[in-house]
């Protein structure tokens, strides 16, 4: 018989997230170096995740020589996960791009800016404006992020642009559009210690989130912690309950817990009557959702299914939901989040302290690029199809109305499909590595290599993309420039220039105004001479609409706040206390961005995941977040040796003892792990972590998205990385 490893509270056999939160310096985090003290502080917003942590940066001759958690700072109260203690060693990395290269060799920016004005400016006269266009990140500042929209759109004259937040956002953009009238995380982080039952659904903030979690262990209402995932991750283990359905079933559960909260009288129909729409029809439809029927599709028993719906009836009216890349990763995304919305409406959990739908943002201005990026919406949350929005947008900026295109751009799939038909001919990325990060990466790789320019502009000349392009253009990275960052809770921070980029790296900031003036456009941007400059139209872009921070009194005004959430609109600033207002939510009065001011019921019958197992590949793999010092493609983390010490050396292959028995692998045996499209070899690790039937790999090894199936949200266009089918071999 073989021996299971003991469960354990934790990924991997490192140190757990939260002893690394709690006693950094045991870790050799946040070691000022010896020979140095520090002769002033500033502070900043740490430039990984949406978390949005404010972080003091001390200086030394006017340059940062290390950093601390800011503890007067609202969002992470003087705690910080790894990655922020480390975010300055990533810009000290061998590897950072200095100069611009054109085809791998080193060039001045006069050539560099020349040589990329001529060659867009040839394809696009030669084939249409939607012959080139541009795939940008949710890393970089949003004052920088509107230039570039603005710039490709209003100046270059492109169509098409998106970002790499499709990856991880776009699912929640399009619930809550759909069922709010605007894209409105409504919560606060004080949601996590205000509420009496916290839901997380396909979310482990344990290691994706570690500062939110500190937030809900902070709580002093002594909460049921429910955990709907797959895995027994480190959330799960720290949950009080743990319900792990059959990879992608997560919809059907949610309708099947609607069903019997129906069922047993936890409706608050109250509530319903005076603030929503379509729930006569959803009630009916839910109706087919039988206990048995959901135990036999998820996996839960119909016992621990009525347990779950009791938490929640008897939870009220102080019920939270947390969603993140488990429900936005998945091939019906956004119907997913719009099931944990429909329960969060039929309880009357929304507006109120511990309640909420509420969707966790990844990266750290994810939020900032839903208002800013001008890629599916006009700057300030706009329709690029409604001709007033255009005059309104045209306006605030002071551009002829007709220089902003009539329609959205095509998703970030769509565009590559469109490169692989030939009619896209040319790539601009910013601070993204799809090389690596998109979905089916052996055909992103082939499409990309086909086309007649590509341009990457990052911080490094070493990434998977980077090698590929013709044009590199050296970025400067945060620390290195300024700007705002959006965090989850809709809190808007400023993070200064602390650094001097490497070599002739430049802002993004300052590239966009490079090109605007190569381009002879920057008579349009004339205004746009600075980050706060922008910062200032944007404001005037965001008027009468629910994100309205025409009350923000620009860059100060944050620094000295300690961030602000939106909306604070001109007539809401004179009731503002900074000092009282720190944290707010949304829909407090019950009102909705809907025309008729009620969230909506919106559902769909469950499908069965695109790709199934079969006799060649009977396992389903699931790729996500592998430890907290790591994050995404390993750009910056990977350049710390610090973090590395925190992470496993190799590849790793969670898989469960009964499938390794059947196969004879042993503990840390070498596997080949094969899909349909590729294979590669991991360190195999026999855990009951994950379920029989299933495996996990992390995401931030080059090699993982070789194997991954392409299969998209049909709402969102958001690609789904929970479910592909796999062999395991000695
Ligand atoms: Fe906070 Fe996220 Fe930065 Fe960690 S990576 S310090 S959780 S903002």
């Amino acid at each position: 018989m073989m021996k299971l490893p003991a469960m354990t509270f934790r990924e991997w056999d490192g140190p757990l997230t939260s002893d690394l939160v709690r006693e950094p310096a045991k870790f050799g985090l946040g070691q000022v170096p010896t020979h140095l003290m520090p002769d002033a502080t500033t502070k900043a917003i740490c430039g990984f995740c949406s978390t949005g942590c404010g972080l003091k940066i001390h200086l030394k001759d006017g340059a940062a020589i290390n950093l601390t958690p800011d503890p007067d700072y609202p969002v992470n109260l003087g705690t910080a996960c790894p990655k922020g203690w480390e975010a300055l060693s990533a810009l000290d990395a061998p590897d950072r791009a200095r100069m611009p290269l054109l085809h791998g060799k080193e060039v001045d920016w006069d050539t560099a800016l020349r040589y990329f004005c001529d060659k867009m400016r040839e394809i696009i006269d030669q084939h249409g404006p939607e012959a080139a266009a541009y795939l940008s990140t949710g890393q970089i500042m949003f004052e920088e992020m509107a230039f570039l929209g603005a710039l490709a759109k209003f100046g270059m004259g492109m169509i098409h642009g998106d970002g790499n937040t499709r990856q991880c956002m776009a699912t929640a953009v399009a619930a809550y559009k759909e069922s709010f009238g605007f894209d409105a995380p409504p919560f606060a982080y004080s949601d996590f210690e205000e509420s009496d039952v916290l839901l997380f659904i396909g979310a482990n903030p344990c290691i994706a989130h570690p500062i939110m979690w500190q937030r809900v262990l902070r709580n002093k209402r002594k909460p049921e912690i429910i955990v709907v995932d797959p895995r027994t991750t480190e959330t799960a283990m720290a949950a009080t309950q743990h319900y792990a359905i059959k990879p992608k079933s997560d919809l059907t559960l949610l309708y099947g817990i609607a069903h019997l909260i129906i069922r047993d009288g936890g409706l608050d129909t109250a509530f319903i009557e005076e603030h929503t729409s379509g729930f006569d029809e959803f009630m009916l439809f839910v109706a087919a959702f039988h206990p048995n029927r959901v135990a036999d599709e998820t996996g839960i028993s119909v016992h621990r299914l009525v347990h779950l719906a009791q938490t929640i009836i008897h939870g009220t009216p102080r019920v939270s939901l947390w969603w993140t890349m488990g429900v936005n990763q998945g091939h019906q995304a956004t119907r997913t989040a719009q099931a944990i919305i429909n329960l969060a409406l039929m309880t009357g959990n929304i507006g109120k302290p511990g309640t909420g739908a509420n969707s966790i943002t990844g990266q750290c201005n994810a939020m900032g690029s839903r208002l800013f990026s001008n890629t599916t919406n006009l700057l300030g949350g706009h329709d690029f199809r409604n001709p007033r929005h255009r005059e309104k947008v045209a306006d605030a900026i002071g551009i002829p109305v007709e220089r902003i295109p009539d329609r959205p751009s095509l998703a970030y799939d769509q565009i590559i499909k469109a490169a692989d038909a030939g009619t896209v001919k040319a790539l601009w990325f910013i601070a993204t590595n799809p090389s690596h990060s998109w979905i089916d990466q052996n055909e992103i790789n082939r499409i990309l290599d086909k086309l007649d320019f590509v341009v990457v502009q990052d911080m490094y000349c070493s990434t998977e993309t980077a090698k590929r392009a013709h044009l590199v253009l050296p970025a400067a990275g945060w620390g290195e420039k300024e700007g705002c960052f959006i965090n989850s809770e809709r809190r808007i921070g400023y993070s200064p220039k602390v650094r001097r980029a490497p070599g002739q790296a430049l802002a993004d900031f300052h590239i966009f105004r490079l090109i605007s003036h190569y381009w002879g456009c920057d008579d349009l941007f004339r205004g746009w001479s600075s980050p706060e400059a922008v910062f200032r139209v944007l404001q005037r872009c965001t008027e009468g609409q629910p994100c309205d921070i025409t009350g923000i009194d620009g860059h100060e005004m944050l620094q000295k706040s300690g961030g602000v959430q939106w909306p604070l609109s001109r007539e809401q600033r004179p009731k503002f206390d900074v000092s009282v207002s720190k944290e707010r939510r949304l829909f407090t009065d019950g009102k909705f961005y809907t025309p008729d001011q009620r969230a909506k019921f919106i559902f769909d019958e469950p499908q069965a995941p695109p790709e199934q197992c079969s006799n060649d590949y009977p396992l389903i793999l699931m790729t996500g977040r592998g430890t907290s010092a790591q994050w995404h493609t390993e750009t910056r983390t990977s350049k710390s040796a610090v973090l590395a010490k925190m992470i496993p050396e190799e590849l790793m292959l969670d898989l469960n003892p009964l499938d390794a028995s059947r196969l004879g692998v042993r503990d840390g045996m070498q596997v080949r792990v094969i899909s349909k499209r590729a294979e590669l070899t991991a360190k195999a690790r026999l855990t009951t972590c994950v379920s029989p039937g299933e495996v996990f790999l992390p995401m931030h090894d080059s090699r993982v998205n070789q194997l991954t199936h392409a299969s998209y949200d049909p709402q969102s266009r958001q690609p789904s990385y929970k479910h592909s089918a796999v062999r395991v071999e000695k």
